[in-house]
């Protein structure tokens, strides 16, 4: 019987275990608080920035909502985040991506201070990951250590295949699998659009960690009987009913579900670790700032 991966589950346990560590920050005096900044008028951008502050506001945590015109210059944005940098109410600072064309964003991603840097793609932390030494794991990446952890897959000593190499998902995934730690000690291969006989690597594979943003790149061909199937991808693919489009991951789910002795559904299996993985960055980015020990879920 295949196991399928709850991600609303496991997100669900991960937000009570935040619950016991706001309230120790609280009994401290302190109320987490998370900015998130937003300089975009696109409606996915809108939604993605709304539903963090309603996962803020559900768990304790403060939300600023804080919106640039994306006409604006990029010596605006510069500026907000060097006002939440050096405001001590913020502990996190989170600039929704991508930014307009006429805002360099990696100027962005290195203006945000390291501390409040919840999403973890500043250099200095994402120098720290790779060393070994992670201050805030990306969140996606982390929230799938967690879903593997939920479905008794411990990466130590197998074969894992990470499929896409980006900043946000598939670089630092290989990278917490090698880590000589926890939820790592895996034998990486991180393939990507040029690689040649892809199938050849994931069929090798006891875990496959889909991130290519290609819709049902991965199907139960490309499978051996027993692997550990995770599915990254989201992709708008259109339909014929009344909303025009529907969901999609990168992965083919019935073909792979044959093969897999567990699996992520797209809803529902990575997406919310991501957005559960945010908060963890922000209670854990308040307690270092104000040297409160917490535990973390
Ligand atoms: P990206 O476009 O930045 O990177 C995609 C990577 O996949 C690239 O490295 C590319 O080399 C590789 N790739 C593309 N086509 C390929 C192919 N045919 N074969 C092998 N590799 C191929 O995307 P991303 O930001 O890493 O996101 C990947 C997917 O994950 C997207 O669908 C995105 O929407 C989704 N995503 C989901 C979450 C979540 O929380 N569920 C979070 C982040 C991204």
């Amino acid at each position: 019987m295949t196991e399928i991966i709850d991600g609303n589950e496991v997100a669900q346990e991960i937000r009570d275990g935040l619950g016991d560590a706001i309230a120790t920050l609280e009994d401290a005096g302190v109320t987490p608080a998370l900015a998130t900044v937003l300089m975009s008028d696109d409606p996915a951008s809108e939604t993605y920035v709304s539903m963090k502050q309603d996962d803020c506001e559900e768990v304790g945590i403060e939300a600023l909502d804080i919106e640039i015109s994306p006409d604006a210059d990029a010596q605006e944005l510069y500026d907000t985040i060097d006002e939440l940098n050096g405001d001590e109410a913020v502990n996190g600072v989170l600039v929704q991506m991508p930014v307009p064309d006429h805002v360099d964003d990696r100027a962005v991603l290195r203006n945000i201070d390291p501390a409040k840097d919840v999403d973890g793609f500043h250099p200095e932390n994402v120098g720290r990951l790779v060393a070994g030494n992670a201050r805030f794991k990306p969140c996606t990446p982390h929230g799938i250590q967690k879903l593997l952890d939920a479905a008794g897959v411990d990466p130590e000593g197998k074969d894992a295949v990470v499929v896409g190499r980006s900043e946000i998902v598939g670089k630092p995934m290989a990278n917490l699998l090698l880590q000589k730690d926890e939820g790592g000690n895996a034998t990486v291969t991180v393939c990507h659009s040029r690689t040649d006989d892809m199938a050849a690597k994931t069929r090798d594979a006891d875990i496959v960690i889909a991130a290519a943003g290609v819709p049902e790149l991965i199907d139960g061909e490309m499978l051996t009987e027993g692997t550990t199937v995770i599915d990254v991808g989201v992709n708008r693919v259109e339909t014929d009913t009344e909303k025009g489009y529907e969901l999609v991951g990168d992965v083919d789910f019935e073909s792979a579900k044959a093969k897999a002795s567990a699996i992520t559904p797209v809803p529902g299996g990575v997406g919310p670790m991501t957005r559960a993985m945010l908060l963890y960055n922000t209670v854990k980015a308040t307690a270092q700032q104000h040297g409160v020990d917490v535990d973390l879920p």
